[in-house]
Parts: C-alpha cells; structure tokens; sequence
C-alpha cells in the first residue's frame, strides 16, 4: 500500500534564485525549471558526499524516490549545460526545517532563529521588507 505522500524536508534554501548560461543572451535561452527537492537531492549527494540512502534520510523520502528526483535533476542540470538554458529553482513540494527569510535587497538569507524583520547587513535607510520563503 502507498505512504501518504510527505512533504520533503529541506535544511537549507539555495543561496540562488538560479543560474543562466554565460555567453548567451538570457532573452534567448529557454528555461529548465528545478525544483527545491531536486536541488537539494544535488546538494546531498554531489556537494555533501552522502550516500543516496543518507540523503533519502535527510530529505524523508525513501530510497527510491530520492534516487528518482535526483536523476531528475541531473538530468535537468545536464539538459541546461548542453542546451545552454537558463536554470530557475522553484517550486516543488517541501517544508524547510526552519522558516526562512530573504532580504529583497541584498538577498541575504536569514533563518527565523535570529527571529529577523528586518535585514542586518542593509543600512537603516535602504531596509526593505523581508521575503518570507516558507509561504
Ligand atoms: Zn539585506
């Protein structure tokens, strides 16, 4: 019998929104959309070094969903470096571990430990609404 589907837990948000091809004109590329869950399966796996069973862990999903969502963002990330397309994350279906934050200004990212509404690192008089990244 299937699980009910959970939603994949995600440690830590990408410092980017994503990432566009160098040499290209970004008007004329197309756009491969990665998800929250595919990028951190990547993060995992790749950036960490943690066995597929380790990252199914982290991320609570079983192996082998894990292991498809991970072929799925190789796949996308191998599709925009040959194609040259433009990489967008977002989307996908997770909860952070904790709430994150983002400035809008200087797109620092702030956790909802240090309890933030406002950004630290912007002057007093150039302060702009935090992006609240868990809605
Ligand atoms: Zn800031």
């Amino acid at each position: 019998m299937p699980r009910p589907k959970k939603k994949r837990k995600i440690n830590h948000p990408p410092k980017m929104l994503g990432f566009k091809p160098f040499g290209i004109r970004l008007c004329d590329t197309e756009q491969v959309i990665m998800q929250y869950e595919e990028y951190e399966t990547v993060k995992l796996v790749v950036y960490d070094n943690l066995s597929q069973e380790e990252a199914a862990e982290r991320i609570e999903v079983s192996r082998p969903t894990l292991t498809r969502i991970y072929n799925s963002a190789l796949k996308k990330i191998g599709q925009a470096f040959v194609e040259g397309k433009s990489i967008i994350i977002k989307g996908g279906d997770f909860e952070f571990e904790k709430n994150w934050y983002k400035c809008k200004r200087c797109f620092k990212l702030i956790d909802s430990i240090d309890h933030p509404t406002t950004c630290d690192d912007c002057p007093d008089d150039k302060k702009e609404e935090l992006e609240n990244l868990n809605a």
